[in-house]
Parts: structure tokens; sequence; C-alpha cells
């Protein structure tokens, strides 16, 4: 039974992946559509969306590297908005609260990756926006353990780019088990770069900050906001790095950051996928200069629970406010099209009220 507290309408906008292919100017990949709103199961939550976050993963859905379960899909997984309906076995009180939603919109919960806290590779991952409707629209459901409540203190739009960017940067610092002092790289300094950052600032206050980027623009970014030093990739610094995050879509990064670090230091790859453009750079790996002395490499993959409510917790507490570019729901094509081609400060978000 579905306890209807107040009214959604019964259609709503949502901007839906209907074919893959490369995303170029010419071929929009979203189409603006008419659909029913959805009704929440016993244990979900109908949220009203009011603002999503555009990530690159929307960019590998829509080109193949991670396709989505099922077409048409709505993509969207950093989704900040209100509660406006509950499904019978839900807790009362949700009503009118502002939830977040991540990557994460469901996992078993009852496999050993589960039970030891590592949703996050459940066999029975189902990703938002890729597996499960996503908040490229006007409406979505939630499991309800699987929303977030968001801390006042951060406004719907800034919020956004913590779900993923944020969350999933929050993870990869854990894997790096830095310690307070020691030297952690960046390479590439988009979404996620610029929120690492700030939070290993504050948790690793006597740490030395080393960015590699491309771009003198995100270079000059990553000073702004604290580097210690920055480069090109590839370019190194005079001291071995005991940790490294690498974020880009490439592979030369991930050969530069092995050579670049410390004894016993550890690259954690923070990618859904590589783009497979420069791969052959790989057959360049060399045992003794790129793994020899206790180097360790490991992937980040998607996040738990446990990391996006962290992550939001963290941020209100240094305090992080991500720099934001608002487009209506409308214009995500453009939105998408805009993160393709590069470089507009801070996170792209769709302010869908
Ligand atoms: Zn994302
Ligand atoms: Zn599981």
């Amino acid at each position: 039974m579905i306890q209807v507290m107040s009214e959604p309408k019964a259609h709503m906008r949502a901007m839906r992946i209907h074919r893959l292919g490369e995303l170029c100017p010419t071929n929009p990949p979203l189409q603006d559509d008419r659909i029913p709103v959805p009704i929440p199961g016993d244990s979900d939550l109908l949220v009203q969306v009011h603002a999503c976050g555009v990530c690159h993963t929307e960019i590998d859905e829509i080109e193949g590297r991670t396709p989505p379960s099922r077409l048409p899909m709505t993509p969207g997984h950093q989704v900040v908005g209100k509660v406006v309906d509950q499904g019978a076995a839900c807790k009362p009180g949700l009503m009118n609260k502002r939830v977040g939603i991540a990557w994460i919109h469901s996992a078993c919960g009852q496999c050993r990756w589960c039970l030891s806290g590592r949703e996050n590779l459940c066999l029975d991952f189902s990703a938002c926006g890729r597996d499960a409707p996503g908040g490229y629209a006007e409406y979505m459901t939630v499991p309800e353990s699987f929303a977030h409540i968001v801390p006042d203190e951060l406004g719907d739009l800034e919020a956004t780019p913590l779900l993923c960017a944020g969350a999933v940067g929050f993870r990869a610092l854990r894997l790096c088990r830095l310690e307070n002092g020691q030297n952690l790289g960046l390479t590439g300094f988009g979404a996620s770069g610029h929120l690492v950052l700030q939070m290993a600032r504050h948790l690793y206050p006597d740490s030395r900050f080393f960015v590699f980027a491309r771009s003198a623009k995100e270079r000059a970014f990553a000073a702004e906001l604290g580097a210690t030093w920055t480069g090109n990739t590839g370019d190194r610094p005079e001291t071995g790095l005991d940790a490294i995050i690498d974020t880009t879509p490439a592979w030369l990064p991930v050969l530069a950051a092995l050579e670049a670090l410390a004894p016993g230091g550890r690259l954690v790859i923070n990618a859904i996928r590589k783009e497979s453009g420069d791969r052959d750079v790989m057959s360049r790996l060399s045992y003794e200069e790129h793994l020899w002395q206790e180097k360790s490499l490991s992937t980040v993959a998607n996040v738990t629970r446990s990391d996006v409510r962290e992550c939001l917790r963290l941020a209100t507490q240094i305090p992080l406010r991500p720099h934001v570019t608002a487009y209506p729901l409308e214009k995500a094509n453009q939105a998408l099209l805009d993160l393709k081609r590069g470089h507009i400060r801070g996170a792209k978000v769709l302010q869908v009220i």
C-alpha cells in the first residue's frame, strides 16, 4: 500500500538515452521525453529532483563503455531532491526531507561483499542512471536505505558533485592509506580532483600535494586550491610520492604515476573505464621502473553508502563548497557536450527546479 501524502503530477519530463554512439554535436544522445511519474515500491521513496550533477560516466554509458542495462534509460547519479511519496514499508517521517542519491542505487545486502562493508563490489550492484532510472528527470525512485540525508549547510547544486566526484574521490583517498605528512599526487584535475585536494588538505594537514594536469588552467586552479607543486603529465617532482590518485581516462598517466611513486607507494586508479586511444603505451611497462620496490596499483570501484555519508559530513566540516555551472534540465545534451569538450571550472549540474 502506498501512503500518498502529496500528489505528484502524472507525467514528467525525462532526458533519456535511446541509443548508444559517439557523443558529438550532430548526434544529441538524449531525447526530451514525457513519461509517467514512477510509483515507489513498498521500500522505496519517490523523490522530486531539484538538481542532478553531470558526470563523465554518462559519456561512458552513451558511448558504450559501460552501457545501460536497458534502453531507454534516464541517466544521472548525483541527485538532490525532496521526498514526496514513500512506500508502506519505509520508516515514517521521511516526507519532505531533502535527500541525495549516488551511483549506488541498490546492492543485494546478503553476499560476502555486502556483509563486509564492501557493497560497492556486490555482484548485484545496481547503478543509478545505468541499471535503474536516474536523476535527469523531474522524479525518480530509490530504495529508502540508499537515500542519504543532505545536511542543511549544503545547497542543492553544490551538494550534487559530492555524491559522485566527492564520494568516489573520498573512497580513492581511503584506498591510498595515506598517513599525515606523506606526499599525495593527483593526476588529472577535474571534478573529482578539485574536491579530493580539499578533503586531503583537511585530513592530512602536514602532507604535500602534487597535481599533474595537461591544461595550464587546471594547474593554476590546483595551485589556487593549495597544491604544493603542479606540473604536466610526465613531469617529475624531485621527491617520490607515497600515493597517487589517477582520474584520467588515459594510460600514459598510469605509467608516469607508477614511475613517480616512492618505494612502497600506492597508485589508485579512479576511473570507471579507461579509453583505448593510448593503450599501447602500456607496452613500455617495466618491472624495475614501475613495479619493483613494493609499489602497488589498485582501482576504485563504485561507492558504498558510508563513502557517500562520510563525504557529505566531511564537506560540512571543511567546509567544502564545490564550484558548479548550472544548466536547465532540457539542456542536458549541451552539458554533456561541454563536459566532453573540456574545461569549465568545477562541475556541471542540471537544475531541475
Ligand atoms: Zn559520476
Ligand atoms: Zn551483495
